[in-house]
């Protein structure tokens, strides 16, 4: 075996369960025809990118090719932020300025470099299950320890008696994400608010803050206009703001985002610094130059989103009419549904019998469900129906 970093190396050689699944997908399709595969294993937008992104990606090209493809700075070009600031104040009036954006390769690389910034090793990141897997990479990677609160499988908020346990002086920061991958949830006001006073609570008894990371991919992917998401920043001031355009503007393989430290916080200055220190150590410095320009004439919109609710209804309607439970899902695009079957892996690989693709709800953190991505076509998931039906019939639902 090769005398290296065998972590990196483990890292690389194990493909997640939902790779895994979209593999499987793949295989499957070749053997049966793509028609007949209903594949729900991936958070993949399926509706195209605002056409104005497009037509300045071309614009871009054709104005000035060589200062469009060179190097911005290592934080981001300065009107890009200058422009992301103005449209997060207009949106949220949260007086954020130029001097708070990083721009990145999207919330991943946010998520990394947020981590990287506030952690020492052997600090402590919490996250509430159920949380996107990647989560403990990117945590265990900066030499810091990832503490799970378990799920609240009532509603799929957060179990705030285990949460108060889990916050000792050993925690440097939680993450949070809502509207949420896996569940679909939006945190409710009450959920915010409880938790904020948490988190100042705790800062206060333990003399340090516990900062909040909040991973906002899905912020605009919210169906029910009852169902809020408020600026965290307005809310705590110890926040960073992990965002990303892949599913909002549907540019996720264009890898752009941002990271906001909120200049509320007094060391504001200090955690600015280690975010730009932490991007440059992981190599994460100057984010793809034409996106940080293309982005500029969407910001403040979205693609249209309106076949995501309308799959989420017909989805949502359709299995719990079938016996399926499954919490109400107000965002994101995923439904998390109770698994029949005590073991959530068993019960996707009866469900690909029926050539439904299905990921396991146990690299999130929590056991005894499985998700579905739809973010596919309303036409897919009408042709899924019958055997999503059979499916429960076999366990007699
Ligand atoms: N966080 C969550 C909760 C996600 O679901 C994803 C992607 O699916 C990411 C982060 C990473 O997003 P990006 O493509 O912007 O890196």
């Amino acid at each position: 075996m090769a005398n290296i970093n065998n972590r990196m190396m483990e890292l690389g050689k194990v493909r997640s369960v939902i790779r895994e699944t979209f593999e499987y997908g793949n295989k499957r399709a070749k053997e049966i025809g793509r028609e007949n595969v209903y594949d729900f294993s991936l958070g993949n937008p399926s509706v195209p990118t605002p056409e104005i992104v497009d037509k300045e990606m071309v614009n871009l090209i054709n104005d000035n090719t060589v200062a469009v493809h060179g190097y911005t700075s290592a934080q981001g070009a300065e009107p890009t932020r200058i422009a992301i600031a103005q449209d997060i104040n207009r949106r949220f009036s949260a007086g954020v300025t130029k001097d708070d954006i990083y721009m990145t390769c999207g919330a991943a690389a946010s998520l990394t470099i947020s981590i990287s910034a506030l952690c020492n090793k052997g600090d402590e990141i919490i996250a509430i299950a159920p949380f996107f897997p990647e989560y403990r990479v990117f945590v265990e990677s900066a030499g810091a320890k990832l503490v799970v609160v378990p799920a609240d499988t009532e509603n799929f908020q957060i179990n705030f008696k285990e949460l108060s346990r889990l916050i000792t002086p050993k925690t440097k920061g939680i993450i949070i994400n809502t509207p949420n991958n896996p569940t679909g949830v939006v945190f409710s006001e009450n959920t915010i608010n409880r938790l904020c006073d948490i988190l100042r609570e705790k800062s206060k008894e333990f003399g340090n803050p516990v900062y909040l990371i909040t991973d906002e991919p899905y912020r605009e992917l919210v169906y029910d206009t009852d169902a809020k998401v408020p600026y965290l920043i307005n809310c705590y001031d110890h926040t960073l703001v992990c965002y990303s355009y892949s599913k909002s503007l549907s540019l996720p393989g264009d890898r752009i985002g941002y990271i906001v430290v909120s200049n509320k916080m007094p060391e504001h200055e200090d955690i600015y610094a280690a975010v730009c220190g932490a991007g440059r150590a992981l190599g994460f410095v100057c984010a793809p130059s034409i996106m940080q320009r293309a982005i500029l004439p969407a910001l403040g919109k979205t693609s249209d989103l309106s076949v995501y609710k309308k799959n989420r209804d017909l989805l949502y309607e359709s299995l719990t009419k079938m016996g399926y439970t499954c919490v109400h899902p107000d965002g994101a695009f995923y439904l998390f549904v109770k698994s029949p079957v005590p073991d959530a892996s068993e019960f996707c690989l009866k469900a690909r019998e029926y050539d439904i693709l299905l990921v396991p709800s146990d690299s999130f953190g929590c056991t005894g469900y499985v998700r579905i991505a739809y973010c596919v076509t309303t036409e897919m998931i009408q042709r899924s129906l019958p055997a999503f039906e059979k499916l429960a019939e076999s366990y007699g639902l």
